[in-house]
């Protein structure tokens, strides 16, 4: 585990490889109850509360140790996630962005007075750290998701437990000790690695836990907030994002964005775009321009810096997405381009007049894959995007404002975005989803509010 500001020796390691050659590039701890509980407990005594402005110093000193560090991070998290060095660079300077954001927000936490209407008190309310947040995250952006939870914990004065996904545990560690450099308290972190069926039940049930927030499955996320029962949680889970291609898009633009957004991560992004619905009548030109685009897009090795797409996470992810595709295909879609598998590695695809039934599009799909679903019209489209069991984000894209406004009255997801894909991101705006995407809502000035109690002080009227 590391607290105190440092890796503790350990008597157990996990070993972490090259997701592209294979080779073991570190281990991590194998941490138990033991280390569970000590870590939950240094924190819970955590005595290092910072001001305000000491906690927006530290933030943006880690924002500015990072970006100084792109290239040694972008290089770690390609290695442990497959990820292609071209988007984890974005990573990183993603990630600077939340923590400078968070650095200016930690300044600006405060409550309000409400005089009484009798005249007779004034209430004041004042914003007070939850207490101990757990922050579980994915192995997808391995340093985007820790700092999504580190940055808002940290700005809100919270003591926060890492439990980084156990595919991708360096990035988080790295990224505990630049923090660590950068002033944080060493009280205030600590990070545990292992096995995650260890080490769920142990650290979601804790008592002295007071807040987890989760970012994974749904199915994952599900089980953790049964055994977190009664604390303050923030679920961020699956996605099974729509992009809407109106008749009067521009169609060009429609088709690099459609390829970008399936593309992303090789398709392992909650907020890709997992559905093109796109109105019958400019099906064919689309469909032929997001082929297009798709085919240009260079899989291989994520080291190299003109590769779009690495591998997936594991062979094993790979497979699911394959099988998928053959299923589509069986079900009568039309295989336009790619979704050739070679080890973890998939070949990203286009796919036409997908089914809306079938398994690729129903469940969420964590690969690199451009379902095109035809429809006829609003009505159809809204039908079946709302039938999944997913509401995270959508992308309309069209010229005609009052038909964006009927689709973004009536689709049920937690955000959507005109003229952008449903993978448009902003530190400054709340993110997350409804049904089955989550619970709460992250983006920075969002999440501290999540990880902050109101205590109200009454006192005589003045
Ligand atoms: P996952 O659910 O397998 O794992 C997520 C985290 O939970 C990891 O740290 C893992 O070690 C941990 N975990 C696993 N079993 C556990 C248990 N029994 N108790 C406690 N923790 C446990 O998810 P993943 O495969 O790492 O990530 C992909 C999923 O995450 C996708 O569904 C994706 O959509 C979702 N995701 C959502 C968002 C969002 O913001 N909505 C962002 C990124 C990823």
């Amino acid at each position: 585990m590391f607290v105190d500001g440092a890796l503790q020796p350990a008597r157990h390691h996990i070993t972490v490889y090259d997701r592209w050659t294979g080779e073991s590039i570190g281990s991590v701890p194998r941490d138990g109850a033991a280390e569970v509980s000590a870590a939950v407990s240094a924190l819970a005594a955590a005595r290092g509360a910072m001001t305000p402005q000491q906690r927006s110093a530290v933030l943006s000193r880690a924002a500015a140790l990072l970006e100084s560090r792109a290239e040694e991070f972008s290089a770690l998290i390609t290695a442990e996630s497959g990820v292609c060095r071209k988007e984890t660079l974005r990573e990183v300077s993603r990630a600077a962005g939340n923590l400078k954001v968070a650095a200016a927000e930690a300044e600006r936490i405060r409550g309000e007075s409400i005089p009484l209407p009798d005249g007779t008190r004034l209430a004041v309310t004042l914003p007070e750290p939850v207490g101990v947040v757990l922050g579980i995250t994915p192995f997808n952006r391995p340093l985007n998701q820790v700092v999504v939870k580190a940055a808002p914990a940290l700005a809100a004065g919270c003591p926060l437990l890492l439990k980084p996904s156990e595919k991708t545990p360096l990035t988080a560690l790295a990224f505990a000790e630049l923090l660590i450099e950068a002033g944080c308290a060493k009280d205030m972190l600590g990070v545990v690695t292992g096995e995650p069926g260890e080490l769920g039940p142990l650290l979601a049930s804790h008592p002295d836990v007071a807040m987890v927030t989760f970012t994974g499955s749904v199915a994952t996320g599900h089980s953790v907030a049964a055994l977190a029962a009664g604390k303050r949680q923030l679920l961020e889970l699956g996605g099974n994002d729509p992009l809407f291609v109106l008749p009067d898009a521009d169609l060009p633009h429609a088709a690099r964005l459609a390829a970008g957004g399936a593309c992303a991560t090789a398709g392992q992004s909650c907020r890709g775009i997992k559905r093109i619905f796109v109105w019958e009548e400019v099906a064919d030109e689309f469909t032929d321009l997001l082929s297009t685009e798709v085919a240009g897009k260079q899989a291989g090795d994520p080291r190299r810096s003109d590769t779009d797409l690495g591998p997936l996470i594991s062979e094993e992810a790979a497979l699911v997405v394959e099988r998928r595709i053959a299923d589509a295909v069986r079900d009568g879609a039309r295989l336009v381009t790619g979704g050739e598998r070679d080890g973890a590695l998939v070949h990203p695809a286009v796919l036409d007049r997908v089914p809306a039934d079938t398994e690729l599009v129903r469940e969420e799909t964590f690969g690199p894959v451009a379902p095109v679903i035809r429809v006829r019209g609003a009505d159809e489209a809204v039908r079946l995007s709302n039938s999944t069991a997913y509401g995270l984000q959508a992308g309309v894209l069209t010229r005609d404002s009052a038909r964006f406004w009927d689709l973004a009255a009536r689709l049920r997801v937690g955000a959507v975005n005109l003229g952008e894909g449903p993978h448009f991101d902003s530190p400054h705006i709340p993110f997350g989803g409804v049904k089955a995407s989550g619970i709460g809502r992250e983006g920075i000035r969002y999440a501290i509010a999540e990880m902050t109690v109101t205590k109200t002080v009454t006192l005589p009227g003045p």
